[in-house]
């Protein structure tokens, strides 16, 4: 389709909003007004595509801007913060979705070799992002009955069935047509489902930033196969924030992406057995003992986890940091990047409470002063205060760097119990002996924590 000269002044329009939207939404304090930004684009790129497509009317694209329009801010309103990868996985899945039926419905077998290419592309990337997606959905909600349904694949099979998918991608190029294109597709979203299901719950996260790169591929392959330069720039725009996202979670986890995605799977049993971890060795406190600790305190430092949002119990813990800062102590929050079950989880949610930024500490400075800390206080942060990471080159996170409250003088640790986190395993941490457990739900232990202060 050729584009009109005020389409490509409109979709350039588009593209600057998406890209000063990226900008802002590097940092919390902008985020809001970045999100307005790509909001603005997007629609500005919805109604100059459709209504310079003479085969659309106004009143199919105004009823799509109704429907999405419902469909966004319901979502908004009612999925749950902790919720949100596996949002995120959903509309990665509904983008590959997309991308593969559009570039079907355009398939022409007498287009040229370019066209064709980027037609395999589109369908045979928007199907492993489509199925994978799925896979990641269901592992994100912790069923783990998707481990049972769906064995594994072995190498080798994988291997077959890309080869296999290579081969109808040729097919296509040759001027297969319909029956290639479908062939690889199938044969895609076989290999979306069989390249994810190995993949470790905890490693979910750098999967999840890896298929909204590919979604963003997709729909750049797409862009050429429909020659719309919009979505060309706005699929590259997801495909290379995807794949930078991706190598800084690679990183925060000091894993190879090669070895995320094809490398070992923990073998059962490579950790310790929760009861040899805890046996006889866990401290429990009470509100007031744990009070009595913080009003002696000097330093202290806060380490949220997802147990945190689960809680939301952000507004609570800004004001016992509050009340430990009014009695003389500094107070700072050390920020893992995976903490919580999205990146940046648990600078939104105590951006949320106003906590100020500036007391949001990465990991390697949090660890670098640890020795000055006198209470490390874990809200609901399980995997990511584990020293197993450190210590047993056999655990299924070995080599993942922790914040290490282990080496601050005292550790409390507000969860429910002693369940494990994401990763599924025992933690010993829990039972070291500069360790007190304060069991219960971290908004209500925080809160009694905050009385207990109070009077003490
Ligand atoms: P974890 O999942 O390791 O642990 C969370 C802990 O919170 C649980 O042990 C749970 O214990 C506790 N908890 C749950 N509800 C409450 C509550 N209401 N009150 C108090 N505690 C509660 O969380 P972390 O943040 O330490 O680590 C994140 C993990 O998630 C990592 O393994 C990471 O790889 C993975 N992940 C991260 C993503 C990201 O992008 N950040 C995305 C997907 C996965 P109990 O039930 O006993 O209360």
């Amino acid at each position: 389709m050729t584009e009109t000269p005020l389409q490509i002044l409109l979709y350039l329009a588009a593209s600057v909003l998406f890209v000063l939207g990226l900008k802002d939404l590097a940092h919390p304090r902008t985020a809001p007004r970045g999100n307005l930004l790509g909001a603005v684009g997007m629609l500005l790129a919805v109604v100059v595509t459709l209504g310079f497509a003479d085969i659309v009317e106004w009143r199919w694209i105004a009823t799509g801007l109704v429907v999405g329009t419902v469909a966004g801010a319901v979502s908004a309103r009612w999925v749950a913060m902790t919720a949100m990868p596996e949002m995120v996985a959903a509309l990665n899945g509904l983008g590959g979705a997309a991308s593969l039926l559009v570039a079907g419905a355009f398939l022409r077998s007498d287009d040229a070799l370019s066209t064709l290419v980027a037609t395999g592309a589109s369908g045979v990337i928007g199907a492993v992002t489509f199925t994978g997606s799925a896979v990641a959905f269901v592992k994100l909600r912790e069923a783990k009955w998707i481990d049972r349904v769906v064995a594994p694949a072995h190498p080798i099979a994988t291997i077959l069935v890309a080869l296999g998918t290579l081969a109808a991608c040729v097919w296509l190029a040759r001027g297969g047509g319909d029956a290639a294109y479908w062939t690889a597709s199938a044969g895609a979203l076989l290999l979306g489902v069989m390249l994810t299901t190995p993949i470790g719950g905890a490693d979910m996260p750098v999967v999840i930033s890896l298929l909204n790169s590919y979604s963003g591929l997709a729909a750049a392959a797409t862009g050429f196969v429909l020659g719309n330069t919009l979505l060309v720039v706005a699929g590259s725009l997801v495909g290379a924030s995807g794949i930078i996202l991706t190598r800084i979670m690679c990183v925060a986890m000091n894993r190879s992406l090669a070895n995320v995605l094809f490398g070992r799977i923990a073998p059962a049993g490579a950790s310790a057995s929760a009861d040899s971890v805890y046996a006889g060795k866990v401290k429990s406190s009470s509100p007031e003992e744990v009070a009595m600790l913080l009003d002696g305190a000097r330093r202290v430092l806060i380490v949220p986890g997802y147990g945190l949002a689960v809680a939301q119990a952000q507004h609570v813990v800004r004001d016992l940091a509050a009340a430990l800062e009014a009695r003389g102590a500094t107070v700072e929050f050390g920020i893992h990047p995976v903490a919580g079950r999205m990146p940046g989880h648990m600078n939104v949610l105590l951006a949320e409470a106003d906590v100020d930024y500036s007391k949001l500490k990465e990991m390697d400075e949090v660890n670098a002063a640890m020795g000055e800390v006198d209470v490390a206080l874990v809200v609901g942060a399980n995997d990511v205060v584990n020293p197993e990471a450190r210590t047993n080159p056999q655990s299924p996170i070995a080599g993942m760097p922790v914040i290490d409250v282990d080496k601050a003088r005292t550790v409390v640790v507000v969860k429910r119990s002693l369940s494990p986190g994401f990763a599924g395993i025992p933690n010993p941490l829990f039972a070291a002996d500069n360790c007190l457990m304060l069991f219960g739900d971290g908004k209500k232990a925080l809160v009694e924590l905050a009385a207990a202060l109070k009077a003490a």
